[in-house]
């Protein structure tokens, strides 16, 4: 036998058993957005590298370690989406969706593709539902957005999260808050690991970002944005706060929150969740109002957070919270014997047609074995048709769970109208 070809690493199946969960979640999600008034965006997969090099930023980690590049046939540098902000941007522009009034709001579900270590909660190839909201620089944009998120976790019934926000500030306030960093990281430099000695020069702010451990650590010590803000960034900080609290949006100020983009300014927030280990995170996003410029637009506010749908679902298991299975097969039609073979055949396709969940054997069981195989697709009815049958027109329909039968004839819409 010829060897078994693998997933690659970082890369998972959705079952065929477990893919009802991703279609539930996905409703939940599309139905929010819509109730808020997003409209549904779709990007290619691939993009040009530049795209995220100048939108996501060259001092990230997911642009200076993760993303997965490649050269096309035509020499061009081609990288896998690793986060869609960008792309809707770069959409939003080349479309000029601005022409037709400000804000836009749109969502997207989508893979994204980072070559991470993989390990729970985090894949090479992920999903993420994320929102953006352009053309909007004032707080309720950040109060709706982040009461979206809240909305999706009460209707999926996810409990034990806590919401952190902080502001960064804008460019305005940002580089007395930069020299701050600068000079407080520059005492403990010996300390810090080589990528944030890089950091250091280019943008100290990511290190408050650093995954390792003595950064981290470092970090807790560091001035706090909050304290730097201008008057500007801290009265839209303050009204976003004042807004949750009137919506009854429980939250943390938390200034060691920088997301690991450089896009970001003013709000950024987190949803943690406490029922999920070291990949707590379940949803980011904040302010962007430099991006849509930085990317060759006009100056244009921007705001939106992406959430990893794999950890939806993980806090959604670890939680019990159940998801009911869509149901397999309504009727089963057992064929006995070869006259009853066409028939069947006949009556399954009819039925179907009717938007009835009809399902026969094909593979050629005994009618023992056919009754089997109808409970394990969980037919809620059963028919078993044979010569007698046939002659007569018409045979018993068993309710599969109660044994009760109920005579029918062998047409569709009477088989219909008898199980629906
Ligand atoms: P993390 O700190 O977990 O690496 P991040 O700051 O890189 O997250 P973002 O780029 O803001 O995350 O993406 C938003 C969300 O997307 C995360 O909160 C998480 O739910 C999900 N996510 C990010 N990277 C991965 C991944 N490699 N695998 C699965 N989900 C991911
Ligand atoms: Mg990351």
């Amino acid at each position: 036998m010829a060897d078994l070809i693998t997933k690659p690493k970082g890369t998972y199946d959705v079952l065929p058993s477990e893919s009802y969960r991703w279609q539930y979640l996905e409703s939940v999600l599309r139905e929010a957005a819509s109730d808020f008034g997003y409209k549904e965006i779709r990007f290619p997969t691939f993009e040009y590298t530049e795209l995220f090099i100048r939108g996501v930023g060259d001092t990230t980690d997911v642009v200076q370690k993760e993303m997965f590049t490649f050269t096309d046939r035509g020499g061009r540098s081609i990288t896998l989406r690793p986060e869609g902000t960008a792309s809707v941007v770069r959409s939003f522009l080349e479309n000029s969706l601005y022409g037709a009034g400000l804000p836009v709001k749109c969502f997207y579900i989508a893979p994204n593709f980072r070559g991470e270590q993989p390990q729970a909660g985090r894949y090479r190839e992920f999903y993420q539902f994320g929102v953006e909201y352009l053309g909007s620089p004032c707080p309720s944009a950040d109060a709706e957005v982040i009461s979206l998120y809240a909305t999706i976790l009460d209707r999926l019934g996810v409990r034990n999260t806590q919401l952190t926000i902080n502001s960064i500030g804008c460019p305005e306030c940002r580089p007395k808050f930069h020299a701050a960093l600068r000079a407080f990281f520059e005492s403990r430099q010996a300390e810090l690991c080589p990528t944030c000695l890089d950091r250091l020069s280019r943008n100290p702010l990511r290190i408050l970002d650093c995954k390792s451990p003595i950064c981290q650590k470092i970090a807790e010590g560091a001035p706090s944005c909050l304290d730097h803000l201008c008057p500007d960034c801290h009265e839209h900080i303050e009204k976003t706060k004042e807004m949750l609290t009137a919506m009854g949006i429980a939250f943390i100020v938390n200034p060691g929150i920088v997301r690991g983009l450089d896009y970001y300014t003013r709000t950024v927030f987190e949803f943690i969740s406490t029922d999920l280990g070291a990949q707590s995170t379940i949803c980011g996003g904040g302010r962007y109002d430099g991006l849509i410029e930085t990317l060759g637009g006009q100056p244009t506010p921007g705001l939106g957070f992406a959430s990893g749908l794999e950890r939806l679902l993980m806090v959604m298991d670890a939680q019990g919270i159940e998801i009911s299975k869509p149901e397999g097969c309504r009727i089963f039609l057992a064929a006995l014997g070869e006259a009853a073979e066409v028939p069947v055949q006949k009556l399954v396709y009819e039925l179907r047609k009717l938007g009835v969940r009809a399902e026969r054997d094909t593979t050629g069981r005994g009618l023992k074995a056919q009754m089997k195989y109808a409970d394990r697709l969980g037919a809620v009815y059963s028919m078993v048709i044979g010569d007698n049958e046939l002659t007569a027109g018409k045979s018993n329909i068993k309710n599969m769970s109660t044994g009760g039968v109920i005579e029918c004839t062998l047409t569709a819409e009477d088989i219909k109208n008898a199980v629906m």
